[in-house]
């Protein structure tokens, strides 16, 4: 059988990490990238590929990314390799409190103008091999306005193809010059998208504070397929051909790191539906993931443990 492919398009970074005072520990991270590793995971058993989509340089540090994904099973076909750039890099401080302040260098990462270098247009053709595109909030916010317009305008021609859109909100309000600027864009996608992700907070900034079924309503009249609103340990809700289900989250005994709470439940939610799964068991698989990764500090919890795999989905698409 011919494997699914799906795309996730965006931007990994160098992550350094304070251990201890004056102590760090390195690896690398990125929302969308968190989203490729969660399902690709779930490829291990299912006719499902998965690659990354990005931009960067020729350098040690691009490599040693490169690496850690195809470790991951994250394909890296479609990565573009300039030479004289480099990925951007943030820094996690830890306060005595065990607060954690990120601190970023990455206005001149070469995931900034993913789409507009020699072999960029060659990227942007290949996406019609793919069966689902997942992009983020995030990945909008970092790319120029002309890689956004390059991009944009490929997925309009290609989701009229049948492919699947998969948008995850992550709203970075730091990372846009306005508002209205996201909220214009963020529109476009929603439009284009099959399955659009948002919590209940960026709901409501991004929807004219729109909350629990009015977000749904609001984004099923700007043309979104399905949406899934998240709110944390509460349910989430999900719209679909004019019905609202709610599922709740898994109770936590103790949470430990909230990050790629949401990218990981969002890689298995769209696999899920990808392979014929409804909504409701898409969602308690999709809580379950996240449920298991808060319970790990990082965004990448550890693999042997995974209690969602991809035979549960296969079993559950018969
Ligand atoms: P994001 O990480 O995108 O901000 P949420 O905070 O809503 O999104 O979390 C996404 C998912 O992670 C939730 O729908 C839920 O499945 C899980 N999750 C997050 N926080 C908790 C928690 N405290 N207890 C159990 N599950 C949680």
């Amino acid at each position: 059988m011919e494997p699914t492919k799906i795309a996730c398009i965006g931007e990994c970074m160098i992550e350094l990490q304070e251990t201890s005072p004056g102590v760090t520990s390195q690896t690398f991270g990125g929302d969308t990238l968190n989203t490729a590793i969660y399902c690709a995971r779930l490829a291990r058993d299912l006719p499902l590929e998965i690659d990354y989509v990005t931009a960067l340089g020729t350098d040690t540090f691009s490599e040693r990314m490169i690496k850690f994904w195809e470790q991951e099973g994250v394909g890296s076909a479609l990565v573009l390799r300039q030479p004289g750039e480099a990925p951007g890099l943030y820094y996690i401080e830890l306060e005595e409190s065990g607060e954690r302040i990120f601190h970023y260098w990455r206005s001149t990462a070469a995931a900034k103008k993913c789409f507009e270098y020699p072999y960029s247009s060659r990227v942007l053709e290949a996406l019609s091999d793919y069966h689902g595109i997942y992009l983020s909030g995030i990945s909008l916010a970092i790319f120029t306005s002309e890689s956004r317009k390059r991009l944009i305008s490929r997925l309009e021609e290609i989701s009229d193809r049948g492919i699947s859109i998969y948008f995850d909100c992550n709203f970075r309000p730091h990372l846009w010059g306005s508002k209205h600027e996201a909220v214009e864009l963020y529109r476009q996608l929603y439009h284009l998208s099959e399955i659009v992700f948002l919590t209940s907070e960026e709901a409501e900034l991004l929807l004219d504070g729109a909350t629990g079924d009015d977000a749904h309503h609001v984004l099923a009249k700007l043309g979104c397929g399905e949406s899934v609103l998240k709110d944390g340990d509460k349910p989430c809700s999900i719209h679909k051909d004019g019905t609202i289900i709610e599922i709740p989250a898994e109770k936590v005994a103790r949470v430990v790191d909230t990050t790629a709470a949401g990218d990981s439940f969002s890689g298995v939610y769209l696999v899920a539906r990808k392979f014929g799964c409804p909504a409701e068991t898409a969602a308690r698989m999709a809580h379950k993931t996240a449920a298991y990764v808060v319970c790990h500090k990082g965004a990448v919890a550890p693999l042997e443990k995974m209690v969602i795999t991809g035979k549960d989905i296969a079993k559950c698409t018969g």
